[in-house]
């Protein structure tokens, strides 16, 4: 068993200890200030004999260091030294965590906890329940003033069935042994709890919800969030690019939700108007007569697709032809004719089309097809436009020879 210093002072950075036991390059010794992770929380990183520390992790209640290069033996006295800078911060988020997790909570109390990341990198809960923006921003103000009334955050370690435990946030089936260690924020949280936490709530001077996203198929929903500097510095980047964002959109901060949703309402009241326009267009189409067939061509913006089969088909009846494509995500060419007009649409559609990386199929009168991006579109209309044409003066010229 390793004596553990962070369960009763996780203040001590800098220690010295006895080796236990050297297996390779893991090192075990007879106490440490170390934290081996735990509920979530990444294991610390630091020094031991002037040695970096690459991995901490804790095996039936030793805690184990690995010490590459290390040429420590049992009985040998070394220093140790975390990594305070990292581990304060992790300490700070893992209150932070307690504290978003116990507002979030106590305003959605249907709320379960699923998974908790407290890393560098991440800090953030995942659960389940109807959480929605509202809550989540509410939640940050309380947590917030949490921070500014500097509450007490204290560690008693209480018998399994001890009644005060039956309002603490714990999981039965975590619990080992007789008794339970649990952390408290002031009088508004207790939760049941192995991890290294900051004295009091204001020394993690502030917490910033950074991310809501769904979090399927783990969780319903996934917060991140931040504390201390990194929030901060966080809240100010977010908040400039808030203030260039509603000065591009002529509004105040305060309205920049309601300003970009008037942007998305005219935007799609434009493409609406936009599909009418074109649908106008479309029907309205006046071809071109080449040796006796009439020509239809007509290049569009996103038009529907089976807008403009039913065009094709409706114009080839008789004595025509007609070439549309759809400019879109992605390019869609028609082909078509009368079954009057000798030409093989297939065969023409994938000429025109393979030059651009494209492809189409159908039959001889009705062919589709298309292009990975409307890129080249107006040159694909060209070039099917021209053998059309092609073709049909062709056509007439046999006609007229016969
Ligand atoms: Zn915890």
């Amino acid at each position: 068993m390793t004596d553990r210093l962070y369960d009763s002072d996780p203040y001590i950075s800098r220690f010295t200890a006895r080796v236990v036991s050297a297996e390779g390059e893991w090192i075990a010794l007879d106490r440490t200030a170390f934290y081996p992770g735990g509920g979530g929380q990444e294991p610390d990183r630091g020094k031991l004999g002037g040695l970096p520390v690459t991995e901490v992790k804790q095996s039936e209640g030793t805690v184990l260091h690995r010490v590459p290069g290390h040429t420590f033996t049992a009985g040998q006295e070394v220093e140790g030294f975390v990594n305070w800078e990292r581990r304060y911060e992790l300490m700070k988020g893992h209150t932070g965590e307690h504290l978003l997790f116990s507002r979030l909570h106590q305003l959605c109390p249907e709320m379960e906890l699923v998974k908790i990341a407290i890393g560098q990198d991440k800090k953030s809960v995942m659960v389940k329940g109807p959480l929605d923006w509202e809550i989540v921003v509410k939640a940050q103000e309380m947590a917030l003033e949490a921070i500014e009334a500097d509450l007490p955050v204290t560690i008693e370690i209480v018998p399994k069935d001890d009644p005060s435990l039956g309002e603490a946030r714990m999981k039965a089936e975590r619990i080992h042994g007789d008794e339970v260690r649990v952390v408290s924020i002031g009088e508004i949280d207790r939760a049941a709890c192995a991890g290294v936490h900051v004295r009091s709530t204001k020394e993690i001077g502030m917490l910033l919800v950074t991310k809501f996203t769904s979090a399927r198929p783990t969780a319903d929903f996934e917060v991140e969030f931040q504390v201390g500097g990194a929030a901060k510095r966080t809240a100010l980047q977010l908040s400039a690019a808030a203030l260039r964002a509603t000065e591009s959109l002529g509004a105040r901060v305060q309205d920049l939700d309601r300003a970009l949703n008037n942007v998305l309402r005219d935007r799609e009241m434009q493409a609406e108007q936009l599909r009418v326009y074109e649908e106008k267009a479309l029907n309205e189409l006046i071809p071109s007569r080449i040796g006796g067939v009439d020509l239809y061509s007509g290049l569009f913006g996103a038009m529907d697709k089976k807008m403009l089969l039913d065009a094709a088909a409706r114009f080839t009846e008789d004595h025509a032809a007609c070439v549309l494509g759809s400019a879109g995500d992605r390019f869609m060419l028609v082909v078509a004719c009368s079954p009057d007009v000798d030409m093989d649409c297939a065969a023409l559609i994938n000429e025109v089309l393979s030059p651009y990386g494209g492809r189409g199929g159908g039959k001889m009168q009705f062919a589709t097809g298309g292009a990975p991006t409307p890129e080249h579109a107006e040159d694909i209309m060209v070039s099917a436009i021209v053998k059309i044409r092609g073709i049909l003066e062709k056509n007439d010229q046999e006609n007229k020879d016969e």
